[in-house]
């Protein structure tokens, strides 16, 4: 060909952008998808500024001959459809033939590239859409791509990027997504010029997950081996019972290779974990489905993170059966691991059938003491609070009160004028401990205890940016902490009224936490309010269990010289009441 052309209809292309590049992590992600198509071994993603500086991605894969380089820069034009039968059976990851015309309409590009059969390859520099230079270049084989100054001429579209560390942040999530389901693939990232990781390539999964995650990651994680269903089979790795988190972003579901989100692979995921993990945390999982492609119709959403399946019951039951099986074969022994409060609000049992521990009509009053085996309480569901005793109206008095023990490890029971008051230790704690931090972050920071030895804790390279640009939020809770290198984050002090906690388990739950708050999480009169029940919620999951009469009648007292005792700030009612007319009612034939 050796023609220079100007881009056909640019401003059509500046729209498409609109769909297709939204930030620098799904320039990112076309970019690294077409490097993947074109059979790279080996991948780096460069980036500078969180992406809208410079994101450069190099692979080693086929290149392309002059005419095509020139023809992969005009709209609708892709190698990888050829008839229109190829659209319902897609193999490869991008078939649109928009992304790369897209992105040069909107930055400052550079294609550079070279197929191993030819003596020279070709650099076409375009801005903003038009092509303004190629020549020969003395590439080594496979393509480099430049992106530099995303959206310099879409200034109301630059406005809609993010802080640096957030969009750092989103980009490295989006690689770790593409390194996830490319083991085999060697992916190496630069940040600003640093080495944020290097993977080896390996056909194992795990050796991956524990590249990119560590080991401790990995170690909760159980196999699922593969399975087949209905024409869609599934395998990958699952979190073992009763460890969940808050936020979704270690939850990754591929469909036929490409990420996709959708509730129909996760809720299944949820709704298996009922009964051992507590509402609000998700299973961290990476699974693999394959299915028929026409059984999936990725057309539903432009950057292809939506599907529609044909027959969404049959997924369902599959990630169900997944979930299910693995644990099954996770034994009980290895199933789980008794770490204190891997869930905020009840330690989970495996297996265990929910039934109403307290109050149930037939039984008398199981009085346990605190000791009581761990095994033998039962998880129960925040909202089950037995709905015939009402939390409000309660004039409760300290004095009046009398001791009558614990329950299940979690309830203390006291008698007050003939009537039964029942204290959830976890969610009394939760409103204490809030209210007290609340007014201690109207002055400063919360009380921190420092570590001994600091702990070196391997993160994820995403969570590391999230960390790193959110140190003063973690300080003001009470967590001083930086990134180390080598993917670890180094932890000097903790909430001093979380110190029970292992250090790794306060760190991310508290990220779960604070990134429930949006981007930018800041001090303001909302914003220590979301802290001080982050911080009270995970502070109170620590707390030792009162132990005799004279704690638990102190406990009681600080409950109830709170300004709004009678729940969390999440509203979990905190202390009940089951009046002599009630009871009489109950015993009455
Ligand atoms: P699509 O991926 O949907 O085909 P793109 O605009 O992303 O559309 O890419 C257009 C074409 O450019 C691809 O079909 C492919 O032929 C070629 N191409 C893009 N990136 C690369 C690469 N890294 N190596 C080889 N060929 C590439
Ligand atoms: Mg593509």
């Amino acid at each position: 060909m050796g023609l220079i052309k100007l881009l056909p209809d640019i401003l059509a292309s500046q729209v498409a952008a609109g769909e297709v590049v939204e930030r620098p992590a799904s320039v990112v992600k076309e970019l690294v998808e077409n490097s993947i198509d074109a059979g790279a071994r080996r991948i780096t993603v460069e980036f500078q500024r969180g992406g809208a500086g410079l994101i450069r991605v190099t692979d080693d894969g086929c290149g392309m001959d002059r005419s095509d380089a020139l023809l992969c820069l005009e709209r609708h034009a892709t190698s990888k459809i050829r008839e229109s039968a190829d659209l319902a059976a897609i193999s490869t990851l991008g078939f649109r033939g928009e992304a790369l015309p897209s992105i040069a309409s909107v930055s400052r590009f550079r294609l550079s590239t070279r197929r191993r059969e030819d003596d020279g390859g070709t650099l076409i520099e375009v801005t903003g859409g038009k092509i303004h230079e190629v020549r020969d270049s003395g590439e080594s084989p496979g393509t480099r791509i430049e992106v530099a100054d995303l959206f310099f001429n879409v200034p109301a579209r630059r406005k809609f990027l993010r802080g640096e560390q957030t969009e750092a942040s989103n980009l490295l999530q989006q690689i770790e997504i593409l390194a996830v389901s490319h083991p085999e693939i060697a992916f190496t990232c630069l940040r600003d010029q640093r080495e944020v990781f290097r993977l080896a390539a390996t056909e194992d999964l795990a050796i991956r997950l524990r590249d990119l995650y560590g080991e401790a990651f990995l170690r909760k994680l159980t196999p699922v081996s593969p399975q087949e269903s209905q024409g869609v089979k599934v395998h990958g790795w699952i979190a073992r019972p009763g460890e969940g988190r808050s936020d979704r972003t270690l939850q990754m579901t591929f469909v036929n290779g490409r990420m996709i989100k959708s509730p129909i692979l996760s809720l299944p995921l949820r709704e298996a974990c009922d009964g051992v993990l507590a509402k609000g945390l998700h299973p961290p999982a990476v699974l693999f489905f394959e299915m028929d492609p026409s059984a999936v119709d990725c057309n539903v959403h432009p950057a292809k993170r939506e599907v529609r399946f044909r027959d969404p019951g049959v997924i369902r039951s599959v990630a169900l059966q997944a979930a299910r099986s693995a644990w099954e074969n996770a034994g009980p022994a290895a199933g789980f691991s008794p770490k204190a409060g891997s869930d905020p609000l009840f330690p989970p049992i495996a297996g265990t059938v929910w039934k109403p521990a307290v109050l149930s009509t037939q039984n008398e009053l199981p009085v346990q003491s605190v000791e009581s085996d761990r095994s033998a309480r039962v998880a129960e569901s925040p909202g089950s609070t037995a709905h015939s005793m009402s939390a409000f109206g309660i004039q409760s008095s300290v004095q009046a009160a009398r001791f009558l023990g614990q329950l299940a490890g979690r309830y203390l029971l006291f008698e007050e004028l003939e009537s039964l008051m029942v204290l959830e230790i976890r969610a009394a704690r939760e409103r204490i401990l809030y209210e007290r931090f609340l007014k201690r972050l109207g002055t400063g920071e919360l009380e921190s205890q420092h570590l001994l030895l600091p702990e070196i804790l391997e993160m994820s390279p995403a969570d590391l940016a999230w960390i790193d640009a959110h140190r003063s939020i973690l300080h003001a809770a009470g967590l001083v902490a930086e990134s180390f290198g080598q993917g670890t984050v180094k932890v000097d002090s903790v909430p001093a009224d979380a110190s029970s906690l292992p250090v790794m388990e306060i760190l991310v739950r508290l990220m779960d936490e604070l990134r429930t708050l949006g981007d930018s999480p800041t001090l303001d009169p909302a914003g220590r309010e979301a802290l001080a029940a982050s911080v009270s919620r995970l502070a109170a999951s620590g707390a030792k269990l009162p132990a005799g009469e004279e704690a638990a009648m102190m406990l009681l007292k600080e409950l109830l010289s709170c300004d709004l005792p009678y729940a969390t700030p999440k509203g979990r009612p905190t202390l009940t009441q089951l009046s002599p007319g009630e009871l009489q009612r109950r015993f009455t034939a």
